[in-house]
């Protein structure tokens, strides 16, 4: 789908604060720790090219991505940096892990034997740098037992198709107060580290909560996410080690102003009707660039005032009441500053019920992304 660039709806994306995230999380690091910039859904809807690019100024070492089109797409755009998949890559295309140099997380014995009997030309001079992935308590993916490990590390050796690059593995409660289930799974991780002959270059246990709020997280490399952009991970519930700068605004114009009479309704189903004369501005965004239904009765932001979204929120369209008459193309803020005050990507979650995460992921190709 083609970004509506025409539209005067757009997210604004500050540089500087996803730079500065960055640099504060290097600075802060262990020594030895390398920081890989995680870019995968789009950068957390942020737009992954100008995020890696601004992540590659601010001196991290690698990109975690989550599917091999994403990894593909860094590669085309030029990226040399070591680019880790951590989602599992269908066996399938282990052509394409040779030819674009990524390197995958490997959480079954199956996918190594079905490789092992796949030829490929590409074999021949290269082999797929794997991460064996351990579950130790997420439940998600990986290796669960020390005996398939060892018939993995196996398996690994006895081919010349597969380069040991890492071990790693993720928790499940690194933004979470209750530390007991990390505890655990940090042990579990060493407990399989200490049965490695050969350690592989990368360890790796951490996202950015861990790095936070767990800095004796086993490994040497932070698999830095939603830090990057300048959020909180645990929403409101542990405090920022450093202040945290978000990077993403939301922002858009009114594209007609009117004066409705009371009794007049908004929008279909009529569920919001005046009961008095109402301003009323018309904002270009809708449930199809990801600001979903249940956004309505939120408050956003017009010339500095809280204007609340009334009626239903369209496909590509909602409305807002305004306190008093407002200028055509007057400027919206959905997200972000707007005169002295502010609305939050967490403040948005607030109101669906989810995490800020999802908030960000949410927002549609269709909004064009514009780095400043
Ligand atoms: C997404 C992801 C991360 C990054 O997490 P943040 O909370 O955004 O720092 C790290 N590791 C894995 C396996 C992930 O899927």
């Amino acid at each position: 789908m083609p970004a509506s660039n025409h539209r005067p709806t757009r997210i604004l994306i500050d540089s500087q604060a996803i730079f500065e995230n960055i640099q504060n999380e290097i600075q802060r690091a262990r020594v030895g720790i390398e920081i890989f910039a995680t870019v995968k859904a789009n950068a957390y809807g942020h737009g992954m090219i100008g995020v890696a690019k601004i992540a590659r100024k601010a001196g991290i070492a690698g990109f975690c991505v989550a599917t091999i089109d994403e990894g593909i797409e860094l590669r085309k755009a030029g990226f040399k940096e070591t680019i880790l998949i951590l989602g599992i890559t269908s066996p399938e295309f282990s052509n394409l892990l040779i030819r674009y140099n990524l390197s995958v997380v490997v959480a079954t014995l199956e996918w190594l034997h079905e490789i092992k009997n796949q030829f490929y030309k590409g074999f021949l001079s290269k082999k797929i740098k794997v991460h064996l992935k351990i579950d130790t308590g997420m439940g998600r993916i990986g290796f669960r037992s020390i005996a398939d490990v060892k018939e993995a590390l196996e398996i690994i050796e006895n081919s010349s198709m597969f380069a040991f690059s890492g071990l790693c593995s993720h928790f499940a409660t690194a933004d979470d107060k209750n530390d007991i289930l990390w505890i655990r799974q940090n042990l579990r991780f060493q407990e399989i580290v200490n049965i490695l002959l050969n350690k592989p270059h990368f360890l790796h246990t951490a996202n950015t909560a861990s790095a936070f709020w767990h800095k004796d997280f086993s490994g040497n490399l932070i698999r830095f996410g939603i830090g990057m952009y300048g959020l909180n991970p645990s929403g409101r519930t542990l405090p920022e080690d450093y202040p945290l700068k978000p990077a993403l605004s939301l922002e858009s114009e009114l594209v007609q102003v009117k004066k409705i009479a009371a009794g007049e309704s908004i929008s279909y189903g009529q569920t919001w009707v005046a009961n008095e004369p109402t301003w009323i501005g018309t904002v270009p965004i809708g449930y199809a660039d990801g600001w979903l239904r249940k956004m309505q009765g939120f408050s956003i932001l017009v010339a500095g005032e809280y204007c609340e979204i009334v009626g239903r929120i369209c496909m590509d369209q909602l409305m807002i009441r305004l306190p008093k008459k407002m200028n055509f193309k007057e400027k919206v803020t959905l997200i972000g500053k707007n005169g002295e005050r502010e609305i939050t990507m967490q403040d948005v979650a607030d109101h669906l019920g989810t995490i800020h995460y999802e908030v960000a992921c949410l927002l549609g190709e269709r909004i064009p992304r514009f780095f400043i």
